[in-house]
């Protein structure tokens, strides 16, 4: 893997990934969104600049970079107009990957990591299940100690990347009478015996991602593949949870900030009644309001950044910007639709996608109103 010589330098890094989409990704996604499908070489070609190991030590072969490194990459990678792609990336390198570092044994570790920067080996994080999403304390999956071995059952859904992982954190329930001390996570190798993907699902956006229905039955794993130690799963989940947050906020405001820009442009290209339309106080009220929340969820979103650079406790910040920003990325591709006119609302131009995609952001990783219990529980603990 080529070391990125100049990780710290942040306009440089921008500058070379936004290369690398223009060179090497934009060409090709509409293609890959129409196939349903991203091809694993994008992870292989990511892998080879050095683009998933951003926060992996180079212990692993990492470039062992920070959250500012991070985010600075969310808000190029996630110009490219394929949300799914762009996320099953960032789950991959920047959630799932920090994860098992963070928390895994230094089996699993030496074991996974290497081939997770390369870009060879691919992980998925499964926390939801059919019967339990915003209220994961329901979740039914168990590990069961069983001699020198746990045997895990369940199902799992809508997992990212889940129909070509090669590991995923999974997250059980060790002791259904210990509260929040009863789940525990496990990083499960997929040719485990017993491991299927039983179901790929169809969606509305993120057609290149594929998002799959998992099942477990009688999945045997070692007590190396335990993350942390045994009853460790919720706080885990909660710290990783925070960040995918912010991951998700940082990608939305960059495809808010593309769907500002298309609209501009057409805006100033487009014509009606012996004028352009960018003349029309509608469409200038429309422009104006889109750049006005644009720059509020910018503010928000790297004011949370910042406190979790500095590891402060960001949780009511990061909520507080995920609630405002991705709803306000769908408010922002829908004016871009119809400042677009019926030309928005073709696969010709790229705002239908953006809606389709950005749709996703208030509901995943938590969803709005999650949000919101969040931001009251955290203003009644600060007040
Ligand atoms: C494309 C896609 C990719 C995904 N990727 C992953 C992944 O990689 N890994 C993973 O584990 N999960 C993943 N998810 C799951 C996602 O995180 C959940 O869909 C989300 O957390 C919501 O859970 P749910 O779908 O069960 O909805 P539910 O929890 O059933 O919620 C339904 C509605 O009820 C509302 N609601 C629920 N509880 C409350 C409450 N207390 N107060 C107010 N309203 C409430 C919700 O806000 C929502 O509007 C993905 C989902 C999709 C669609």
């Amino acid at each position: 893997m080529k070391a990125l010589p100049y990780y710290h330098e942040y306009e440089a890094f921008i500058d070379s990934v936004s290369k690398l989409a223009r060179q090497e990704l934009i060409p090709k996604v509409t293609g890959w969104e129409h196939d349903g499908f991203f091809p694993n070489e994008v992870f292989k070609l990511l892998g080879d600049q050095g683009y998933l190991g951003l926060l992996i030590s180079e212990k692993y072969g990492g470039v062992g970079g920070d959250y500012k490194l991070a985010g600075a990459w969310c808000e190029t990678f996630g110009e490219l107009a394929s949300v799914g792609l762009t996320v099953g990336v960032n789950m991959h390198s920047l959630v799932i990957s920090h994860a098992l570092e963070k928390f895994g044994t230094e089996t699993a570790k030496g074991y996974w990591l290497p081939k997770a920067v390369k870009g060879e080996a691919l992980g998925a994080y499964a926390f939801t299940e059919p019967g339990a999403g915003s209220d994961l304390a329901r979740i039914r999956t168990t590990a069961t100690k069983q001699g020198s071995t746990w045997k895990i059952n369940g199902s799992k859904t809508f997992i990212t990347n889940g129909a070509r992982a090669d590991f995923i954190l999974v997250l059980t329930k060790t002791d259904p009478n210990a509260g929040y001390q009863g789940f525990t996570t496990f990083v499960v190798d997929t040719t485990s015996k017993g491991f299927r993907v039983s179901k790929t699902l169809h969606k509305l956006g993120w057609h290149a991602s594929d998002t799959a229905e998992l099942s477990f039955e009688d999945v045997e794993v070692d007590d190396s593949c335990v993350l942390g130690a045994c009853g460790d799963g919720w706080g885990q989940a909660a710290a990783n949870l925070n960040w995918e947050r912010l991951m998700l906020t940082l990608t939305s405001l960059a495809g808010a900030r593309m769907c500002l820009q298309a609209a501009t442009k057409y805006s100033g290209d487009r014509s009606a009644f012996g004028k352009k339309i960018c003349e029309f106080p509608d469409i200038i009220g429309y422009l104006k309001e889109m750049e006005r929340r644009i720059l509020n969820g910018t503010a928000l979103t790297h004011r949370a950044l910042n406190e979790l650079i500095k590891s402060h406790d960001c949780r009511l910040l990061v909520a507080a910007a995920k609630r405002m920003v991705c709803d306000d990325a769908v408010w922002v591709a829908d004016k871009a639709i119809q400042i677009h006119g019926g030309y928005g609302y073709t696969t010709e131009f790229l705002p239908e996608r953006w809606w389709r995609d950005l749709r996703l952001m208030p509901i995943g990783g938590g969803t709005s109103e999650i949000m919101t219990g969040i931001i009251r529980k955290e203003l009644r603990r600060v007040r």
